[in-house]
């Protein structure tokens, strides 16, 4: 089956910058995601459309299809209590949290008592992502699923 619109697609990947650096890759279960539904950055699901279940897959994605560019943005600050994990993070770090259009990832800048100082890009921001992908398995998706707009199961959403 091809991936389309309201179909659940599952797939592994592995993604690199320009110099070839991983930055990530898809864990022990696929990532499982509802195509068509903005739930993954614009490139991703543009160079998967169209391709079937058992195809790999390489292709480059320009950042303003992913993360965007990196924009010269003043630094945000967050209360730690609103980071999710809940920890004291150390500058550098990497940490997800609850703004007000959903979860954002930033870049700690500083730490303090109460807040922590980040840099709101996103972490890939300005990034050319390079992927390599197998498609894993397409099906349709479940009226459940398109009401939710999002993919139910192992590798989707837990309820
Ligand atoms: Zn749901």
């Amino acid at each position: 089956m091809q991936v389309d619109n309201n179909r659940v697609v599952s797939f592994h990947y592995l993604l690199r910058d320009d110099e070839g650096n991983e930055l990530g890759h898809s864990g022990e279960v696929p990532v499982t995601y509802l195509h068509g539904h903005g739930n993954l950055v614009p490139g991703l699901e543009t160079g998967l459309l169209g391709h079937e279940d058992g195809e790999r897959l390489e292709f480059s994605v320009p950042p303003e299809q992913g993360y965007g560019a990196h924009q010269n943005l003043p630094s945000q600050r967050v209360p730690i209590k609103r980071l999710l994990g809940g920890k004291r993070p150390q500058p550098g770090e990497v940490v997800a949290y609850q703004a007000d259009d959903g979860t954002r990832q930033a870049t700690v800048i500083k730490v303090g008592k109460f807040n922590v100082d980040v840099d709101p890009n996103h972490p890939l921001a300005g990034q050319t992502l390079h992927f390599e992908v197998e498609i894993l398995e397409v099906r349709e998706a479940t009226a459940e699923e398109l009401a939710h707009g999002h993919a139910h199961g192992p590798g989707g959403h837990q309820h």
